[in-house]
């Protein structure tokens, strides 16, 4: 397993529709591995694989104990609306409140290419939603009204300068989010 480099605001891929995944094979496993290695050492609740640069529809989630493998995932139903704070590990240090759905069912593929029904409540709700948006491109800031979200960025691209670049090393002791 590896922990991977992050890619951060900026990063064209994090703007990309990602690719279905044709067949779980170990490639993905190796991928999913990685992921969840990477989520914990940047302290995450979940990383999709466009963050690590991989355009691929693949995260994970770990919320409330549990972790959840996502490979080409759909959501079925959403009910409820709850506002919460939020925040990416693409956009380090930033955070706003972003209502959505409070509860989910979602259906995925798991490691082992099966296909798996996840109901969510909740934080874990709202993690598959997030990382859901990254496999379509989405970024939590985009959920917000244009006054808010262009006061935020223009203050996270002061403090984070593109010649910073779009990359993050990860090390287990940095902290971070989503
Ligand atoms: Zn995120």
């Amino acid at each position: 397993m590896t922990v991977h480099r992050l890619h951060l605001l900026g990063s064209p891929v994090l703007r990309e529709r990602s690719a279905e995944v044709p067949a779980v094979d170990d490639a993905t496993r190796q991928l999913i591995a990685d992921l969840f290695e990477t989520m914990v050492a940047a302290k995450g609740v979940g990383l999709a694989a466009n963050q690590i640069g991989v355009a691929r529809r693949v995260a994970v989630v770990e919320a409330d104990g549990r972790r959840h493998v996502l490979v080409n995932p759909v959501i079925l139903e959403a009910e409820g609306r709850e506002t919460a704070e939020e925040g990416c590990l693409s956009i380090p240090e930033l955070y706003a409140d972003v209502t959505r759905p409070f509860r989910v069912v979602a259906e995925a593929l798991n490691e082992l290419g099966q296909p798996v029904r996840i109901e969510a409540e909740g934080l874990p709700a709202r993690a598959i939603q997030h990382e859901i948006d990254h496999l379509d491109g989405i970024l939590f800031i985009d959920h917000l009204g244009p006054m808010k979200r262009r006061m935020l960025l223009n203050r996270w691209k002061r403090e984070h300068p593109p010649e910073e670049g779009f990359i993050r090393e990860i090390k287990p002791a940095s902290a971070g989010s989503g």
